[in-house]
């Protein structure tokens, strides 16, 4: 990729943190793993796993709409956040006490991967329900707890054996409470893990350990807390115990080569539509996105000195690139502040005294082009230069700062495609849907995926026929195609859309990595306008909730799509990373933590069981098991996000709506670590990402077919 122009500020001082990475529950014994130092300059951006000081800080972070990758973990009594951050915000939180533990990935590592990932493409022959923790609540200051195991789960994944509990006290107030699990295996060898506080919202949930290597099945688990308390001894149940139906001999798989950008996206839409047109439709949602496109912007002066930030109205590409502007002295005294506009050149003529000094400020530049030029240029002061004499600058060329080539800049049409041999609203439907987040690249491989194998395999396999005969599939691969065209292009950290709703200061173009809007925030229930948290007012944030609920043509076509389908029973969102499948609710209220309405007993058990079958068709690929401990309701497994879709789906629409995060972390065996993978992994890593979850999204349909026939069993 050609950098052709560059706005970011030369890089200034190098911040230097130095982390010691520990082995997990290697206790103060453990010899101290070598230093390594972390390195962020201010202006940089990455993702980093971040030691965090206390919960409080967490939920700082959350209430302040940072830009959180996945669950904050507890382990070795640390909480670690996965954040992306500038050097200058991460160097703000390590003063506040918290240390950086890993950079999962720079900014930059995303266009390596995907220039790898077309090289690749060219040389390859292609051919547990919880009960609610309120209910345990008490608030009894007793010297002896009572234990109650909510959780004890194992499974055997590529020859290791892991056993994952989940615990919870009565001493719910006590944040000093050890808990340790002690297990036999089936051959008698026996051993004890610690498990570890989770706290949400400053209400105490449980106690739980991410997977912990055992050496055999284990056939007794039971849980002891330092205050004295015993759980019952419970046998840990097999996790997900469901498996899918072996795949036929001759199934076709693998039709994903290389990372895709939107326009490939399209392309390959089309070449589906074309070449399976018996049984897919191809729909253009009704809200055309903004593009990719932005406002023509320069500084006109020094801003480490003064400057006024004078931008374009009209987009970029719209005639307003390589506008320039400049001041001028007049050369004469006692002259007026005058602003012209002539042969594509904004000209603002200073101000001068009696002794022919030029005396304007920036406030009055910048006042002087708003009221003067209102249909072409917007003028703010620099932030920092308020008030400042106006220097003799320029002339600055206006640019858009994009850096694409391929991308046509005009408004974009989202595409849906609609698969089934019977498209007309007879049956059961199932949506997927990927990419509401730009840099979640791997998303769009699975729902493509997906699709590609429900097409192909129709045409040789008659389980897959049948499976097209009794189910309408729809599949939006893209939901944020501008977002994903400056993933690709600009930012490749970029995970909100590209309309900025900034005014004054914040449109400086200093910030023009962190405009947008956050698509899942965006929509009507449970939203940040409701009073929910997990979204922010900020135009910066990494969760912006937009300027009200559905302000975005991107959650518009989602609602669209679903609403004009109303033979849609089931959804999935498709995000990265973490390894995380999840269902309503997804939000609630800072004040009490009140979540949106539990589903059902009827229903909770239906999003379960179904989940479950699903791990298991997921797990088939390559031995990847879905924790139990992040298979459950948003709410509970990940973290309150405030207006996200699936929980629009399901309370207006009644769609039985589940969020997959892909990009489950790896066991390291040799250091005894879960690895974070990131959101643009190396291609192979995104590529297994994309068969195993595709293998998901089958089963999805699977249950979409069996609701569908039960339901019409029982009339
Ligand atoms: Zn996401």
């Amino acid at each position: 990729m050609i950098v052709r122009r560059r706005w970011t500020a030369a890089a200034t001082t190098a911040i230097l943190i130095s982390a010691v990475l520990s082995h997990p529950g290697s206790g103060s014994a453990a010899p101290a793993a070598p230093a390594s130092p972390i390195t962020l300059t201010a202006t940089e951006t990455a993702l980093v796993r971040v030691q965090l000081r206390d919960q409080a800080q967490l939920d700082r972070l959350v209430a302040t709409g940072a830009d959180l990758a996945n669950r904050p973990r507890t382990r070795d009594s640390r909480i670690l956040a996965d954040l992306v951050l500038t050097g200058a915000q991460l160097a703000d939180l390590t003063a506040q006490g918290a240390t950086a533990v890993q950079i999962v990935q720079r900014a930059g590592d995303g266009s390596r991967h995907f220039a790898d990932s077309v090289r690749a493409a060219q040389t390859r022959t292609r051919a547990g329900l919880r009960a609610p923790a309120a209910d345990q609540r008490t608030t009894t200051a007793a010297a002896v707890d009572t234990l109650q195991v909510q959780q004890a789960y194992w499974w055997t994944a590529s020859g290791q054996t892991f056993l994952q509990a989940q615990v919870a006290t009565t001493a719910t107030d006590d944040p000093d409470v050890e808990i340790t699990v002690s297990w036999r295996t089936a051959d008698g060898a026996t051993g004890s893990f610690p498990l570890y506080r989770f706290e949400d919202s400053g209400e105490y949930q449980y106690h739980y350990n991410l997977p912990q290597p055992v050496p055999n099945r284990p056939v007794q688990l039971t849980a002891t807390s330092s205050l004295g308390g015993t759980s019952r001894t419970v046998t840990p149940s097999l996790w997900p115990n469901a498996t899918p139906p072996p795949l036929p001999a001759g199934y076709q798989r693998d039709f994903i080569d290389a990372y895709l950008t939107p326009v490939d996206v399209q392309a390959r839409i089309k070449r589906l539509a074309r070449q399976y047109r018996d049984l897919v439709d191809v729909i253009d949602l009704p809200n055309k996105t903004q593009g990719y496109r932005r406002n023509a912007v320069a500084y006109l002066g020094d801003p480490a000195v003064a400057a006024v930030v004078v931008e374009s109205v009209r987009f970029g590409d719209q005639g307003m690139n390589g506008v320039q502007v400049r001041t001028v002295d007049p050369g004469r005294r006692n002259r007026p502040l005058t602003v012209k506009y002539r042969d594509r050149v904004l000209t603002v003529s200073l101000a001068t005294d009696t002794a022919g000094k030029t005396v304007s400020t920036t406030d009055e530049v910048a006042a002087a082009i708003n009221a003067r030029q209102p249909n072409r240029f917007r003028a703010t002061v620099e932030d920092g230069s308020t008030g400042l004499p106006m220097p003799v600058a320029g002339p600055a060329r206006l640019d858009d700062g994009l850096q694409g080539t391929e991308v046509p800049a005009k408004p974009w049409t989202v595409q849906a495609l609609r698969l089934g041999v019977h498209r007309d609203g007879s049956r059961v439907g199932v949506l997927a849907y990927s990419q509401e987040h730009a840099r979640e690249w791997a998303t769009p491989l699975v729902t493509l995926e997906f699709a590609e194998r429900m097409l192909a395999n129709s045409r040789t396999d008659p389980a897959t026929r049948e499976l097209l005969e009794q189910v309408d599939v729809f599949v939006i691969p893209t939901v944020n195609p501008d977002g994903a065209n400056y993933s690709f292009n600009d930012f490749n950290m970029q995970r909100k859309n590209l309309v900025n709703h900034c005014a004054g200061a914040a449109r400086d173009p200093k910030n023009r990595n962190s405009w947008g809007v956050d698509v899942n925030r965006n929509y009507t229930v449970g939203s940040y306008f409701d009073g929910y948290v997990g979204a922010s007012a900020n135009c910066l944030s990494g969760t912006y909730a937009g300027t009200s609920e559905l302000s975005e043509a991107e959650s518009r076509n989602v609602v669209a799509l679903a609403k004009g389908h109303p033979n849609i029973k089931f959804a999935m969102n498709v995000h990265s990373y973490g390894g995380y499948f999840m269902w309503p609710p997804g939000a609630y209220r800072a004040d009490g933590r009140v979540t949106l309405p539990r589903p059902s007993i009827d229903e909770s058990t239906l999003f379960l069981n179904s989940a479950r079958r699903i791990v298991g068709a997921i797990a088939q690929e390559r031995d990847t098991v879905t924790w139990p401990s992040q298979t459950g309701p948003v709410a509970d497994v990940l973290y309150s996000a405030a207006g996200n879709s699936a929980d629009q789906l399901y309370y207006e629409l009644g769609i039985f709506a589940w969020d997959f995060e892909v990009g489950n972390d790896r066991w390291n065996a040799a250091t005894g670590e879960w690895e974070g993978v990131g959101f643009q992994p190396p291609f192979d890593e995104a590529h297994a990402e994309s068969q195993e979850y595709a293998g998901g999204l089958v089963e999805l349909v699977r249950v979409a077919r069996d609701y569908a026939a039960a339901e019409s069993a029982t009339g």
